[in-house]
């Protein structure tokens, strides 16, 4: 079994840590202008979605060179303000569940996320987990939207244990309308966790299999998760 957990609204809030960095990265490259988020899409979305999105409103280059720059520009920022004021918390239950997960025999932890690798990894080291434990993972950059990175997540999964995991093996936790479409889409399990933008009702109504308002206590969590264990 697979458990996928999105990063921001899943298992961290980082008071919007990501959104200044970003900010301040398209500041220092491109300083005769003045960047905005206002009015674009974040919830959910995957980070090279959103800097097409700014580059475009904000009429800056964006070939593969300048998103490199941006991208080590941002990673920069982000590092530097969180180790001057570390402003990422880890969810309730979040350390208790991944820890418990993680000593589950057959079950294999990653990281199905829009972050970046770097920045990914980086807001996970600051809620107080070691991104190592999280061994098959999918990040912004290897698909076109969120629908993408199941296939690349289970594509790994092989990769790394040699035989196919089954779609319906592999779950995927997380806050957004998109976790939930994009686990439907490729016939992944999903549990929806209503401590993002977005209530219970809302990811039950975009088909969740399971719905909570928070992941702790982590007790029915890691039930409803382990009952998918056995079943094929
Ligand atoms: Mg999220």
């Amino acid at each position: 079994m697979l458990v996928l957990f999105d990063i921001d609204g899943t298992l961290l809030k980082s008071q919007h840590a990501g959104v200044h960095a970003m900010l301040a990265a398209f500041h220092q490259l491109h300083p005769d202008r003045s960047f905005s988020f206002d009015g674009v899409d974040i919830a959910g979305r995957l980070d090279t979605l959103i800097y097409d999105e700014m580059t475009s409103r904000h009429g800056v280059p964006s070939d593969p060179q300048s998103h490199d720059v941006f991208r080590h520009t941002y990673t920069g920022h982000l590092e530097r303000r969180l180790a001057e004021r570390n402003t990422v918390i880890a969810l309730d239950g979040v350390v208790d569940l991944v820890h418990a997960l993680a000593r589950e025999p057959g079950v294999e932890l990653g990281l199905l996320t829009g972050n970046y690798p770097a920045t990914g990894r980086l807001k996970v080291r600051h809620a107080g987990l070691d991104p190592d434990l999280f061994k098959v993972n999918a990040f912004a950059m290897d698909g076109v939207t969120r629908r993408d990175l199941p296939p690349v997540a289970l594509q790994r999964y092989r990769q790394r244990h040699g035989s196919p995991l089954e779609p319906a093996r592999a779950i995927i936790i997380g806050d957004t309308p998109k976790d939930v479409d994009c686990a439907l889409h490729n016939g992944c399990r999903v549990l929806g966790v209503a401590t993002g933008e977005f209530t219970v009702d809302q990811l039950r109504d975009c088909g969740a299999h399971h719905v909570v308002d928070k992941l702790s206590p982590i007790g029915p969590v890691l039930d409803w998760l382990l009952s998918h264990r056995a079943t094929r």
